[in-house]
């Protein structure tokens, strides 16, 4: 592949990756998708997407592959499974993983692809689907560098903050950890808001204190405002996707016996949330549970739910 890559197939149409899909469309590329969900691939084969039967057929006739679905055993099973990539993609093409998956999974799916002369790259990104459709993501990239630096045209109209992460995996160990940080973050300024609200505090002034000490976090900071705090639980990113992470990044930790109290309440609080229904609400619905505990609401003025 080179300046001349012009077949990409995108397997994973969700929140994050119809967005990224449509920005491969709108930057020219002939785009092949395919989703297990039909209704998901609907949108980008209206606007001129071609649509596959498998993983398997997409991966036939691209020069790059990109992956974007929910968690690692999904991503496994469009790789290596029964009509997976694996069974189409021709020797010298690109394999893009950008689902949050464990990096242990990606290298083992590295290595079988490898077997077929394939190239892989894990790519995860941070930030939201709004970035997505901006083309503002951050990319976190483990793999060889030649082929992230022939990739990088691509990775371009995706992101504006490219890490280099190391070799394949270490993309997806830096994600796994950086939600670690990002979820607790957010279950913190959960309890934050509703406790501020019990003691006489209005949003408006925790958010204008919050970013403006060391207690920022854009999760408070940014999130909140965008979401619960307005009455938007719609997602944006899942609590169900938050908790799959902290169960990815809490795995990382015991294989390498590291110990993780904040990481484990912080999973706690999110597993009781999934069994409360709030799994498909977006992360900072956490709020609702707490708000719910202490017979409170915290809502910016003006805000509609
Ligand atoms: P989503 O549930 O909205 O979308 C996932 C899509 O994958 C769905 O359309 C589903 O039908 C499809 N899918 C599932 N299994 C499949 C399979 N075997 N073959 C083909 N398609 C399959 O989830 P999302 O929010 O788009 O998240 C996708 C990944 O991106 C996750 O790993 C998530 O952690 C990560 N991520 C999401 C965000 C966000 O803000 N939404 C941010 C950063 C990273």
């Amino acid at each position: 592949m080179g300046p001349n890559m012009r077949r990409i197939a995108f397997i994973g149409l969700g929140a994050m990756g119809k967005p990224i899909a449509e920005r491969l469309l709108q930057g020219g590329y002939d785009l092949t998708v395919f989703d297990v969900n039909r209704d998901s691939m609907a949108p980008l084969i209206a606007a001129g997407a071609r649509e596959a039967a498998s993983p398997k057929a997409a991966a036939e006739h691209a020069e790059a592959v990109f992956t974007m679905v929910p968690d690692a055993p999904d991503a496994e099973r469009v790789a290596l499974g029964a009509d997976g990539v694996l069974y189409g993609i021709q020797a010298g093409t690109y394999y893009i993983e950008m689902s949050t998956i464990d990096p242990i999974t990606v290298r083992r799916v590295g290595a079988r692809l490898a077997e077929a002369g394939a190239k892989m790259i894990d790519c995860p990104v941070g930030r939201t689907t709004k970035h997505a459709r901006e083309g503002k993501l951050v990319l976190m990239i483990g793999g060889d560098a030649a082929d992230i630096d022939a990739m990088m045209p691509v990775f371009e109209l995706l992101g504006d903050t490219y890490i280099r992460c190391g070799p394949l995996g270490n993309g997806a160990a830096t994600k796994c950890i950086n939600n670690y940080v990002a979820m607790a973050c957010n279950a913190i300024s959960a309890e934050a808001f509703v406790i501020g609200k019990k003691a006489g505090l209005t949003p408006e002034h925790m958010l204008q204190v919050f970013g403006s000490t060391m207690a920022s976090n854009a999760q408070a900071v940014q999130v909140y405002p965008q979401f619960a705090l307005t009455g938007n639980t719609e997602p944006g990113f899942m609590i169900s996707l938050g908790h799959k992470d902290l169960r990815l990044a809490i795995e990382l930790a015991h294989r390498y016996d590291c110990s993780v109290p904040v990481g484990q309440a912080t999973m706690d609080i999110m597993a009781k949330a999934v069994e409360a229904g709030l799994g498909r609400k977006d992360c900072s619905s956490l709020l609702l549970m707490h708000e719910k505990a202490a017979g409170t609401t915290v809502r910016l003025k003006g805000a509609r739910g």
